[in-house]
């Protein structure tokens, strides 16, 4: 497999991480598989290298990643704001995985940009904040940050292995950012999946941790959300509206409506799709498309967000009635 970056970022890497014992690695703001997979692997990878590392989140994970976090190592800002605070004190080398910029870290990442500390950046998303950082790593042709992770640690001299939590945890990101290797696979993507397997990553007992595990009410939810796909024929659309009151009777858990957004792409003709969850005060957006739609351009024009090409989410402050006229008005601008 090729060097994703030239000698000088790995020299850069070795030595920023030669003059530290403290390292905090953070990631994003709702944290999903390849985010949570990202910090676990390359924490647990650290650990074992002699560091004393923290992980921190903005806030919790869904239930269904608790494998990654066995030991309950991961710290949420949000709710163990004063244990994070003294991490942050405390540490040498800040390592941010899986997110653009320390704005899509929240208070997280106004805590991160107040120390004066070396800062490396690991991600695959568009336009990172470069100047948020010392060293960046970053690629957009790659399935994940847990690829990413990977073909980084991969070139670690003397040679490195993984073990086989490090393993799990990265193809974690693997398996849902390419929603189940449907999208962004490239043949180096299998070619780590297959290494990882080598390493012990398991990927029929990963499927039932991530894919059988829901709950009963979780998927009556998703029952109600394939009843309210509506589809705009014009743009080859298709898009989901979940309101407060439609989730009450659910027991809805955060985390509960991950993937719905890719239901109505299982519709012929349907190649963008969209899903808007009401939340206390603000509606979630989540984008999805298949071939060139670039449903970041609309995400981040009308959607205060961002993300990839055929992945990208964002904001509304709108009321849920709102959704369908913006999302047409959003659509007509990137398709023709
Ligand atoms: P999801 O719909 O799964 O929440 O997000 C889809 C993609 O968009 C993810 O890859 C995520 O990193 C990116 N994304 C989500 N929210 C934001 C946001 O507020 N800003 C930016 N720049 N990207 C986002
Ligand atoms: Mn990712």
């Amino acid at each position: 497999m090729k060097n994703l970056f030239p000698k000088n970022l790995y020299q850069k890497w070795d030595e920023l991480l030669a003059g530290v014992t403290n390292v905090l690695l953070a990631t994003h703001v709702n944290p999903d598989g390849d985010a949570l997979g990202a910090l676990t692997g390359l924490g647990s990878w650290l650990r074992n290298k002699g560091y004393s590392v923290s992980m921190i989140c903005p806030n919790a994970y869904p239930s269904f990643l608790e494998y990654l976090d066995k030991d309950n190592r991961i710290v949420f800002y949000e709710s163990d704001t004063e244990r994070a605070r003294t991490l942050i004190e405390k540490t040498q080398l800040i390592i941010s995985l899986d997110v653009g910029g320390l704005n899509r870290m929240e208070e997280l990442g106004e805590a991160l940009a107040s120390r004066d500390v070396p800062k490396i950046l690991i991600d695959h998303h568009l336009e990172p904040s470069e100047e948020d950082f010392d060293l960046v790593f970053s690629c957009i042709r790659v399935s994940s940050t847990c690829e990413l992770v990977y073909r980084i640690l991969k070139t670690w001299k003397p040679r490195t292995h993984l073990s086989k939590d490090q393993a799990v945890s990265l193809m974690t990101g693997l398996i849902t950012d390419t929603n189940q290797f449907a999208n962004s696979v490239l043949p180096q993507t299998l070619e780590v999946a297959a290494q990882l397997m080598k390493y012990g990553a398991d990927i029929n007992q990963l499927y039932a941790l991530i894919y059988g595990t829901y709950s009963y009410s979780r998927m009556k939810l998703m029952g109600l959300a394939l009843q309210k796909i509506t589809i705009l024929p014009r743009f080859g659309a298709g898009y989901i509206v979940l309101s407060k009151k439609d989730l009450e009777g659910y027991d809805y858990q955060n985390g509960d409506t991950e993937g719905f957004v890719n239901l109505p792409l299982a519709i012929k003709g349907i190649s963008v799709s969209a899903f808007f969850l009401e939340k206390e005060d603000y509606i979630k957006v989540s984008l999805r498309s298949r071939g060139n739609i670039p449903v970041n351009i609309i995400a981040k024009r009308f959607y205060d967000g961002g993300g990839h090409l055929n992945a990208a989410a964002g904001k509304s402050l709108l009321p849920v009635e709102m959704m369908e006229p913006v999302l047409i008005k959003a659509l007509g601008t990137i398709i023709a």
